[in-house]
């Protein structure tokens, strides 16, 4: 299955990345853990570009998804074909959210952009770890030097987290809210509730 993790800067997504990854693998499943932008030399150069080169909304939504084209064929789609679990810190939500709700690019052509690049292909499940703004730049503060999009203001992350919240409400089945808020063992906690709701 294809499982998708999302949230703004500091929301603290990526260390949660490796202990749901550990938990798939001590079941004897293949897990395949993966990023975007990125996954694949070529992604991992797009990666590079969009986080430090100034550049407008298309731009930056055409290298995220040209990243992404790259990234399921040589990763996902084999990874899935062969029945792993595919693992992924950030996805088509993240642009969504990013370049849509951040930078107000123009949702109707992300999801023409979307069609293109990836047919019907949808994360079986994304795991959005939901928190306030100003708590995350309290948190990305306290941690390593901030990207382009780091950088932005707190106003930029409510953006995106509107629109998050939007692709909640437009699949409520796929997309599962995790507050960030707390520990990390209550975060852990909360996204081990909903593995084990749904049997994984
Ligand atoms: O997940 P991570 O924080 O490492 O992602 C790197 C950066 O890429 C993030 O700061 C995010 O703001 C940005 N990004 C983006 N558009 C995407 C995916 C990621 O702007 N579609
Ligand atoms: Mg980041």
């Amino acid at each position: 299955c294809f499982v998708t993790i999302e949230g703004i800067d500091g929301a603290g997504k990526t260390s949660h990345v490796q202990a749901i990854a550990e938990r798939w693998r001590a079941r004897g499943l293949e897990v395949v853990r993966t990023r975007e932008p990125g996954g694949t030399p070529l992604a991992e150069a797009l990666r590079e570009l969009v986080l430090h080169q100034p550049m407008d909304a298309l731009t930056e939504a055409l290298l995220v998804f040209a990243a992404r084209r790259n990234h399921l064929q040589e990763v996902i789609e084999p990874a899935l074909a062969r029945g792993a679990v595919v693992l992924c810190d950030r996805f088509t939500d993240a642009t969504f959210a990013y370049q849509g709700g951040g930078r107000g690019f123009d949702t109707a052509v992300l999801a023409q952009l979307e069609t293109w690049v990836q047919g019907s292909r949808q994360p079986d499940l994304t795991l959005w770890f939901d928190l306030g703004p100003e708590l995350a730049a309290e948190r990305r503060a306290a941690a390593r030097a901030p990207d382009r999009f780091e950088r932005e203001q707190v106003a930029f992350f409510h953006a995106v987290r509107l629109a998050y919240a939007d692709r909640l409400a437009q699949a409520p089945q796929r997309v599962q809210r995790i507050d960030a808020g707390g520990t990390p063992e209550q975060v852990a906690a909360r996204w081990l509730a909903v593995l084990e709701s749904r049997g994984w």
